[in-house]
C-alpha cells in the first residue's frame, strides 16, 4: 500500500511555532519513503494534510494488559499493598483465552485512538503463562494492528523472599502458600513458545522481549538466562527497580547494603538492551552505573502518582545523558491509558521538586522521552520516533485546527500541555491506517464494548473472592510498608516526608 500526506506539517524545534513549512509525506509498504515538496506518487492513497501535523505514533513504553479490565477498581495505595490486589496468583483469576483476547483488545482500541502506535506489554500470566493465553494475548495485538513487545513478567521466588520483615511480621499460620517459588523450566518453555509462535511475525510488528519483573523477585540464574536470550535475539529486557522506598530498604535487609541497581550491576544485567522501569529512589552511584551502561529508564509519573511510590529524578537522570521513555504502567495504576496524560504529567510533577526553574522539565524534553526514548527502549532507535525517509511509517496525524491549538502559539508546548487525545483524527502503524474516521479500522469497537461488559461482569465475583483474600493480609503488609516508610535510607522521593 502507498499512501502520499500531502501538505502537512511536521515538527521543526527551530522553526516559528515549532511547526515547519507545508511538506509532503510518501509512505510505501511499511516505511516513509521519501519526506519533501510536491512529491508524486503514482498509484498512491492522497491524504489531504492542510491543517494537520504529522508526528511519529506515540510509544506506551511501558504498560501490562492483564488488567486492562480493572481500571477504577482499587483507591490508591502504595504499591506492595496494590499488588495484593492486582495480582494474587488464585486459580479462580485464570482467564480463558477469549477473556485473555478481548482484556487486551480493550486497551488496543483506547491507544489506537490515541495516536499511541506502539507498547511494550510487561504482562504477567496469572496464574501461569499458558501457550493458550500467550498466543490470545497476541492474537489481539496482530488483530489490532498495533506494534507489540511482549515479555512475560513472572517473578520466580516465593512472596516471603521477595519482600523484608514479612517473615518475622506473619504468623506461621498465615504465611501457608507464601513460601513456595516457581519452576523456571516452566517459565522457560513458556518463553520458547512466544519466541517461536510470534517473534518478528505481522512483518516483524509483533516482537518478544524479557522481562525478570523485578531483581529481587528472582534468582541470579533466572535473570541472566533470560538476558541471554534477550542478547541473542537483540531484544528489550524490562525490569523494575527502585519504585518504592520499600524497594530502597530491602538492599539493607537483603543485599548487603547494595541498592537493587548496584546488585543488578554486580550480576551484569546493566546493558543498553535494559529497561529500568520507575528508578524512583535511586541516588547519584546507581544513575551513574545506569550511565555507563546506556540502559533505558521508564518513567510513569501517573502510575507513580496513583501508587504514591514518590517523583523520579527527571532532572539528575537528563543530566547523565540517561535515555528516558514515557509509560502508562497499567489500566489499574493509570487508569485512562492516555500518553498525552503522561506526557503533561511528565511536563508537571517535576516542577515541585526544586525551585529552581532552569531544571524544570521543558516541553522538548517530554516530547524527546515520549518519541525518541521510546523508540530507543523499544530496542528500535533507527525505525521509530521520527518522520524521516527509511523510518517505519508509525505516524499520529493531529488536527492542528482543533480548541487545543487554537491559537498556535508553540506545538510543542501545546502537545504537551493542551492536546489530550482528542485531536488525533489518525493513527498508521507499519503504513497501515488502523484509527481514522472516528473508528478504529480493525476493531468492531461496539461488539467489544458489548462483550467485555457482559464478560467481565461475570468475572466480579471471582474479583471479589481475590479482593477478600488480599483484605485477609493486609495488615501484615500494611505493617511492612510502614516500617520501610519509617526508616531513613538518606533520601527522599515524597514531596513531603
Ligand atoms: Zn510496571
Amino acid at each position: 500500500m502507498s499512501v502520499l500526506f500531502r501538505q502537512v506539517r511536521l515538527l521543526d524545534r527551530a522553526a516559528a511555532e515549532g511547526l515547519s513549512p507545508p511538506c509532503d509525506v510518501h509512505v510505501e509498504g511499511p516505511r516513509i519513503a521519501a519526506v519533501g515538496t510536491e512529491l508524486a506518487a503514482k498509484g498512491a492513497r492522497l491524504v489531504e494534510g492542510h491543517g494537520k501535523l504529522l508526528l511519529p505514533g506515540l510509544i506506551n513504553a511501558h504498560f501490562h494488559s492483564p488488567v486492562n479490565h480493572m481500571k477504577g477498581r482499587l483507591d490508591s495505595l502504595p504499591l506492595e499493598l496494590f499488588m495484593l490486589y492486582e495480582s494474587p496468583a488464585l486459580e479462580t483469576l485464570r482467564p480463558g483465552p477469549r477473556e485473555a483476547y478481548i482484556r487486551t483488545l480493550l486497551a488496543c482500541a483506547e491507544m489506537l485512538r490515541g495516536g499511541v502506535t506502539s507498547v511494550q506489554d510487561d504482562a504477567f500470566f496469572l496464574p501461569d503463562p499458558t501457550p493458550d493465553i500467550i498466543d490470545a494475548v497476541m492474537q489481539a495485538y496482530a488483530d489490532s494492528g498495533m506494534r507489540v513487545n511482549l515479555a512475560l513478567d513472572e517473578p520466580e521466588l516465593a512472596e516471603l523472599d521477595k519482600l523484608p520483615f514479612l517473615r518475622e511480621l506473619m504468623p506461621a499460620a498465615a504465611r501457608a502458600g507464601l513460601e513456595t517459588a516457581r519452576d523456571t523450566g516452566f517459565l522457560m518453555e513458556a518463553y520458547q513458545h512466544l519466541i517461536s509462535r510470534w517473534h518478528g511475525t505481522q512483518g516483524g510488528r509483533l516482537r518478544a522481549a524479557v522481562s525478570c519483573s523485578a531483581p529481587q523477585r528472582v534468582s541470579p540464574r533466572y535473570m541472566r538466562a533470560l538476558d541471554d536470550i534477550s542478547r541473542a535475539l537483540d531484544v528489550p529486557y524490562f525490569a523494575h527497580m527502585l519504585e518504592t522506598k520499600l524497594q530502597r530498604v530491602l538492599g539493607e535487609e537483603r543485599l548487603g547494603g547494595r541498592s537493587l541497581i548496584r546488585y543488578a550491576a554486580d550480576e551484569g544485567l546493566l546493558s543498553a538492551r535494559l529497561n529500568i522501569i520507575h528508578a524512583i529512589w535511586v541516588d547519584g552511584a546507581d544513575l551513574d552505573l545506569v550511565a555507563s551502561a546506556g540502559s533505558t529508564i521508564a518513567h510513569n509519573p501517573i502510575s507513580n502518582l496513583r501508587l504514591g511510590s514518590g517523583v523520579m529524578p527527571f532532572r539528575a537522570i537528563r543530566a547523565r545523558g540517561i535515555p528516558i521513555c514515557l509509560g502508562t504502567d497499567e489500566a489499574i495504576a493509570d487508569d485512562a491509558v492516555n500518553m498525552w496524560a503522561v506526557a503533561k504529567m511528565a511536563g508537571l510533577i517535576h516542577n515541585i521538586t526544586t525551585p529552581d526553574p532552569n531544571e524544570w522539565p521543558k516541553a522538548w524534553e517530554v516530547l524527546d522521552c515520549l518519541f525518541t526514548g521510546g523508540a530507543r527502549a523499544m530496542g528500535l532507535a533507527d525505525d521509530l520516533g521520527a518522520v524521516e525517509p527509511g523510518r517505519l511509517a508509525d505516524l499520529t496525524l493531529v488536527d492542528l485546527e482543533t480548541l487545543p491549538f487554537t491559537p498556535l502559539n508553540d506545538t510543542a508546548r501545546q502537545l504537551v500541555y493542551c492536546e489530550d487525545g482528542r485531536s488525533v483524527v489518525a493513527t498508521m502503524v507499519a503504513g497501515d491506517f488502523v484509527f481514522e474516521a472516528g473508528r478504529c479500522t480493525r476493531i468492531d469497537e461496539a461488539a467489544l464494548i458489548a462483550e467485555a461488559r457482559e464478560l467481565f461482569a461475570r468475572r466480579r465475583p471471582a474479583l471479589e473472592l481475590a479482593a477478600s483474600e488480599a483484605g485477609r493480609l493486609r495488615p501484615w503488609y500494611e505493617a511492612m510498608v510502614g516500617r520501610a516508610a519509617a526508616r531513613d535510607v538518606g533520601m527522599n522521593r515524597w514531596v513531603s516526608a
